[in-house]
Protein backbone atom coordinates (compact mmCIF):
# COMPACT_ATOMS: atom_id res chain seq x y z
CA UNK A 1 0.00 0.00 0.00
CA UNK A 2 1.08 3.21 -1.36
CA UNK A 3 1.23 5.89 2.12
CA UNK A 4 2.12 9.54 2.15
CA UNK A 5 3.84 10.92 5.13
CA UNK A 6 5.21 14.09 4.92
CA UNK A 7 6.56 14.51 8.18
CA UNK A 8 8.21 11.63 10.05
CA UNK A 9 9.25 11.69 13.80
CA UNK A 10 10.85 10.27 16.59
CA UNK A 11 8.72 7.59 16.69
CA UNK A 12 9.03 6.51 13.02
CA UNK A 13 12.59 5.99 13.60
CA UNK A 14 12.72 4.57 17.22
CA UNK A 15 15.15 6.61 18.38
CA UNK A 16 15.89 10.77 18.22
CA UNK A 17 18.28 11.60 14.46
CA UNK A 18 19.09 15.24 15.28
CA UNK A 19 20.61 16.37 18.46
CA UNK A 20 19.64 20.02 17.94
CA UNK A 21 16.04 19.79 19.70
CA UNK A 22 13.31 17.55 21.50
CA UNK A 23 11.17 18.64 18.80
CA UNK A 24 12.27 15.94 16.25
CA UNK A 25 9.92 16.41 13.54
CA UNK A 26 11.18 15.84 10.08
CA UNK A 27 10.21 16.45 6.34
CA UNK A 28 10.42 13.71 3.96
CA UNK A 29 12.50 15.06 1.03
CA UNK A 30 12.71 11.42 -0.76
CA UNK A 31 11.30 8.24 0.28
CA UNK A 32 11.87 4.56 -1.44
CA UNK A 33 10.04 2.03 0.32
CA UNK A 34 10.14 -1.99 -0.23
CA UNK A 35 6.88 -3.27 1.70
CA UNK A 36 5.61 -6.78 1.90
CA UNK A 37 2.29 -7.30 3.81
CA UNK A 38 1.35 -10.94 4.71
CA UNK A 39 -2.19 -11.83 4.63
CA UNK A 40 -2.72 -12.87 8.15
CA UNK A 41 -6.13 -13.87 9.33
CA UNK A 42 -7.39 -11.27 12.23
CA UNK A 43 -6.43 -13.16 15.34
CA UNK A 44 -2.61 -13.62 14.19
CA UNK A 45 -2.87 -10.49 12.73
CA UNK A 46 -2.77 -8.89 16.32
CA UNK A 47 -0.17 -10.61 17.11
CA UNK A 48 2.65 -11.54 14.74
CA UNK A 49 4.14 -9.08 12.08
CA UNK A 50 2.47 -8.89 9.29
CA UNK A 51 4.06 -5.81 7.16
CA UNK A 52 7.80 -5.49 6.51
CA UNK A 53 9.52 -2.71 5.12
CA UNK A 54 12.83 -1.57 3.88
CA UNK A 55 13.00 2.37 3.41
CA UNK A 56 15.61 4.76 2.32
CA UNK A 57 14.96 8.19 3.29
CA UNK A 58 16.37 11.86 2.80
CA UNK A 59 14.75 13.71 5.58
CA UNK A 60 15.08 17.39 6.98
CA UNK A 61 15.23 18.66 10.31
CA UNK A 62 12.21 21.22 10.67
CA UNK A 63 13.91 22.51 13.60
CA UNK A 64 17.71 22.98 12.23
CA UNK A 65 17.48 22.11 8.25
CA UNK A 66 20.16 19.57 8.58
CA UNK A 67 19.60 16.71 6.04
CA UNK A 68 19.87 13.37 7.12
CA UNK A 69 20.08 10.33 4.47
CA UNK A 70 18.49 6.87 6.47
CA UNK A 71 18.36 3.26 5.79
CA UNK A 72 16.13 1.41 7.96
CA UNK A 73 13.94 -1.59 8.49
CA UNK A 74 10.49 -2.44 9.73
CA UNK A 75 8.36 -4.67 11.31
CA UNK A 76 4.85 -4.12 12.28
CA UNK A 77 1.87 -6.00 13.44
CA UNK A 78 -1.51 -4.44 14.62
CA UNK A 79 0.16 -3.93 18.24
CA UNK A 80 3.62 -2.81 18.13
CA UNK A 81 6.32 -1.84 15.58
CA UNK A 82 9.84 -2.37 15.74
CA UNK A 83 12.25 -0.08 13.67
CA UNK A 84 15.84 -0.81 13.04
CA UNK A 85 18.22 1.75 11.92
CA UNK A 86 20.42 0.61 9.02
CA UNK A 87 22.52 3.33 8.69
CA UNK A 88 22.19 7.65 9.84
CA UNK A 89 24.30 9.93 7.83
CA UNK A 90 24.54 13.87 7.35
CA UNK A 91 24.46 15.26 4.30
CA UNK A 92 27.25 17.85 4.87
CA UNK A 93 26.57 20.17 1.18
CA UNK A 94 24.51 22.57 -0.05
CA UNK A 95 20.90 22.40 -0.02
CA UNK A 96 21.16 22.47 -4.19
CA UNK A 97 23.38 19.45 -4.55
CA UNK A 98 20.94 17.52 -1.93
CA UNK A 99 17.99 18.69 -4.32
CA UNK A 100 20.50 17.75 -7.61
CA UNK A 101 20.78 14.53 -6.01
CA UNK A 102 17.48 12.91 -4.75
CA UNK A 103 16.03 14.34 -8.31
CA UNK A 104 18.78 12.16 -10.16
CA UNK A 105 17.90 9.05 -7.95
CA UNK A 106 14.31 9.29 -8.43
CA UNK A 107 14.84 9.97 -12.12
CA UNK A 108 16.86 7.01 -12.59
CA UNK A 109 13.93 4.72 -11.13
CA UNK A 110 12.47 3.45 -14.37
CA UNK A 111 10.06 0.58 -15.42
CA UNK A 112 7.45 2.75 -13.53
CA UNK A 113 3.84 1.06 -13.11
CA UNK A 114 1.85 4.52 -12.08
CA UNK A 115 2.99 7.98 -12.03
CA UNK A 116 1.07 10.30 -9.72
CA UNK A 117 2.15 13.60 -9.18
CA UNK A 118 0.51 16.46 -7.14
CA UNK A 119 1.47 19.93 -6.59
CA UNK A 120 3.32 19.04 -3.76
CA UNK A 121 4.96 15.58 -4.07
CA UNK A 122 5.21 12.90 -7.20
CA UNK A 123 5.52 9.49 -6.50
CA UNK A 124 6.24 6.42 -8.83
CA UNK A 125 4.90 3.01 -8.06
CA UNK A 126 8.03 0.70 -9.82
CA UNK A 127 6.01 -2.96 -8.69
CA UNK A 128 3.39 -4.49 -7.65
CA UNK A 129 3.25 -8.25 -6.51
CA UNK A 130 0.54 -10.34 -4.91
CA UNK A 131 0.28 -13.81 -4.33
CA UNK A 132 -1.88 -15.98 -1.34
CA UNK A 133 0.28 -15.30 0.98
CA UNK A 134 1.45 -11.33 0.62
CA UNK A 135 1.42 -8.36 -1.44
CA UNK A 136 4.67 -6.75 -2.43
CA UNK A 137 4.94 -3.27 -3.53
CA UNK A 138 8.24 -0.89 -3.86
CA UNK A 139 7.45 2.72 -4.59
CA UNK A 140 9.73 5.84 -4.46
CA UNK A 141 8.33 9.33 -3.23
CA UNK A 142 10.09 13.10 -3.98
CA UNK A 143 8.98 16.03 -2.41
CA UNK A 144 9.07 18.87 -4.86
CA UNK A 145 7.98 21.73 -2.85
CA UNK A 146 10.11 22.21 -0.06
CA UNK A 147 10.47 26.30 0.12
CA UNK A 148 14.50 25.26 1.21
CA UNK A 149 15.08 23.13 -1.20
CA UNK A 150 13.33 24.73 -3.61
CA UNK A 151 14.14 28.50 -3.00
CA UNK A 152 15.98 29.42 -6.05
CA UNK A 153 13.54 28.43 -7.94
CA UNK A 154 10.28 29.62 -5.67
CA UNK A 155 11.73 33.12 -6.20
CA UNK A 156 12.43 32.96 -9.34
ZN1 LIG B 1 17.91 19.49 13.90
Amino acid sequence: MVTVNKYLYEDDFGQKICSCSEKQEYKVLFREVNETELKTNEVEAVTKASIYKMEKLVVMCTECKEIYFISLSFEGSFKSQYVTLESVEIFDGEVVEARNLINRIYSEYEDVMVDIATDDYVIKVLSKSEDDEKTNTRYVYLNREDSILYADLQNE
